[in-house]
């Protein structure tokens, strides 16, 4: 025992407090997962220690059979889980289980609501491991000694405020932690109870995780033999998981390895596990979350897998094996090819990386594709998750793009509500024979979207428009100019031809078409009120409800993209539109026959605002727009 002037007290970094917290007021039911975290934990650290020893065997000349025992004292009331690891020097211990270091810790806590049933679900995507020893203990010590160090240390907690530090002497190698439990928690303190949540949890763990052998006590009537001190055994298998064959392997045990690498506390949605040979060889074990990661959009979010060389571990999140778009995929590549001392810059260059890494993709859009077609509700349920995030893919894997449009999902006036599950193959199927192009609108919302006046003709010809809403969508359009040979059209831009009619791409139909458009007599006069606010005024060919509407050019930058890049403080050009009017509204024909040119002016006016008001649009001049409403109003009320 140290002396208790040796003993430094430090307070516990404010967002640890704030897990512990919520880590001891039983944010889980099932409470027995504080084993796997610990065990976990041991086994990354004796992963750690096996990288560094390729490059120096010295540190673990002294004891090189790598193990993980856990013992226990029930009268005592302690459980002890002993790896020999690579343990922790004095500043490790401090950094590591008396702050969170990880990043997005600030993000996570700004997440949480102070619901239980909500934190608890953010937490298990935070995977907050070592603490939740104190689900089950009241005080917890680690004992640990950092492999190539001669210094010991001491770390002990009531899981409150702080927690205290001294040397200490004589360990051996790695990390113990000791838990003195709870008096709810003996059960933890029992052979049987250990050994099945062990081989529940930690079969997987490629070292043995052991416990001392049973001993019963010898019958009546048989000779007495010489007590003999029990020895250690493994509990689990002790085989690496993903080095099983695939028919080996039970899908509880998928489950579980999943939890240890991608420290969810959920269950995956679905995985993929193979093992390639040939030019290369490696084995991957992929994985696809439930949820969405709280830190999804947060591109420098740690991702990719954990990378490991023939069998040793080398590095967690290996971002280089799996694109920024497929950033949720969790798991395992082991590769036979790549040499021990791999380094993050080596793998960003190196061609067997780059071969790996798109036959990885391939593999993942397979199982998404695979998904799709054979569980489509699980399929839905991934696309409400991670839609957003495989669009990115859509737009900028050109490799991919097929495939990866095949998987997008989206709202549609083919189908009800705003829910997005129409797939543009149901699109093509439903469509009639002469529609020759994908029709779709991009708005800020769905009610936007779904009630634009564009939207008029085509739900009066009954032709279906995609409706799409997020933010990312302008820009994927912009990438994606068709599926399977058919073009995507935006009903919000320039001449559309609907399904039936001659399409008027030639020149000899355009000029005939403008030379149509100026025999409207409304043309001209609007013209002179609209002046160079608009690029043109033409009568539509949209409209059957409204009376007017705003039309981009062919290749103008659409408004959602406009509102993005304005609110990054990008200024633009002035983009004019397009004013269309429905020559057969009724308001159109009063307006055509109105001979006071003021009066004229304010109506076309309005309906201008009107016009961007329906697109989702902000008006440059709101209370002019309000003035000219009430006059009108008045003058209506004094009639
Ligand atoms: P995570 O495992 O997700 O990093 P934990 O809370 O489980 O988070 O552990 C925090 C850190 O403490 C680990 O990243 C590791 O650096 C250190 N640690 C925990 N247990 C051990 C151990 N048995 N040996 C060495 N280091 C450990
Ligand atoms: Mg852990």
């Amino acid at each position: 025992m140290s002396e208790t002037e040796n003993i430094e007290t430090h307070a516990f970094q404010t967002e640890a407090k704030q897990l512990l917290k919520l880590m001891i007021h039983s944010l889980y039911s099932n409470r027995e997962i504080f084993l796997r975290e610990l065990i976990s934990n041991a086994s990354d650290a004796i992963d750690k220690l096996r990288f560094k020893a390729i490059e120096n065997a010295d540190l673990i000349a002294d004891d090189p059979d790598y193990r993980i025992d856990i013992t226990f004292d029930s009268e005592a009331k302690t459980l002890t889980i002993a790896d020999n690891g690579i343990g922790m020097t004095h500043d490790e211990v401090i950094s590591n289980l008396g702050t969170i270091a990880k990043s997005g810790t600030a993000e996570f806590i700004a997440n949480l609501t102070g619901d239980q049933a909500k934190d608890a679900q953010l937490i298990g995507q935070f995977g907050v491991g070592f603490y939740s020893a104190f689900m089950v203990a009241d005080e917890v010590e680690v004992l640990t000694r950092a492999a190539g160090s001669d210094a010991g240390v001491c770390w002990r907690s009531k899981g409150e405020d702080a927690y205290e530090l001294s040397a200490a002497e004589d360990l051996t190698r790695g990390t113990r932690v000791i838990l003195h439990l709870q008096d709810d928690a003996l059960e933890f303190a029992e052979d049987f109870r250990l050994r099945s949540i062990v081989r529940k949890y930690s079969d997987h763990i490629g070292v043995p995780v052991r416990m001392l052998e049973q001993q019963f006590p010898t019958p009546e009537g048989e000779d007495e033999v010489e007590e003999k001190a029990p020895e250690f055994e493994a509990v689990n298998s002790a085989q690496a998981l993903w080095t099983r064959s695939r028919s080996e392997v039970e899908d509880d045990e998928y489950r579980e390895f999943y939890k240890h690498v991608s420290h969810d506390f959920e269950d995956p949605l679905s995985w993929s596990h193979n093992r390639v040979e040939g030019k290369l060889e490696y084995t991957s074990l992929l994985y696809l979350p439930k949820r969405a990661p709280f830190d999804l959009y947060n591109r420098e979010a740690p991702r990719g897998l954990k990378l490991y060389v023939q069998r040793v571990f080398i590095m967690d999140d290996a971002e280089q094996f799996l694109p920024l778009y497929l950033r949720f995929v969790k798991g395992v590549v082991d590769s036979n090819d790549l040499p021990l001392n791999v380094s993050r810059e080596i793998l960003q260059e190196d061609d067997r990386v780059t071969s790996i890494r798109n036959a990885l993709t391939k593999r993942v859009i397979n199982m998404l594709d695979n998904m799709a077609t054979k569980e489509p509700e699980d399929y839905q349920a991934f696309w409400d998750e991670f839609g957003e995030v495989l669009k990115e893919g859509a737009g900028e894997d050109f490799a991919n793009r097929e495939a990866l449009a095949g998987l997008l999902r989206f709202a549609s006036t083919g189908a009800d509500g705003s829910a997005k599950t129409v797939s543009l193959k149901d699109y093509l199927e439903r469509k009639s024979e002469d529609q020759e192009a994908i029709y779709y609108i991009c708005a800020e919302t769905f009610e936007t979207a779904s009630r634009s006046p564009h939207l008029e003709v085509f739900k009066d010809k009954d032709v279906e428009v995609i409706l799409m809403f997020d933010r990312i969508d302008e820009w994927l359009m912009s990438m994606l100019t068709e599926f399977e040979g058919v073009p995507f059209v935006d009903v919000m831009r320039g001449d559309i031809a609907l399904p039936g009619e001659a399409k008027q791409a030639d020149d000899d139909a355009d000029e005939e078409d403008k030379e149509d458009d100026t025999e409207h007599p409304l043309v001209e006069r609007i013209s002179g009120v609209l002046g160079d606010k608009v690029e043109s005024v033409r009568p539509s060919k949209r409209l059957t409800q409204s009376p007017a509407c705003l039309v981009l050019a062919d290749h103008a930058m659409g408004a959602q993209m406009r509102r993005i890049m304005e609110a990054s403080g990008q200024s633009l050009p002035d983009m004019k539109p397009h004013f269309e009017f429905n020559p057969d509204h009724p308001l159109l024909v009063r307006l055509d026959a109105e001979s006071d040119e003021d009066r004229f002016a304010e109506l076309v006016g309005l309906l201008f605002d009107q016009a961007s008001l329906a697109e989702g649009g902000a008006l440059s001049d709101p209370a002019g727009y309000v003035e000219r409403l009430n006059r009108l109003l008045l003058d209506l009320l004094a009639d």
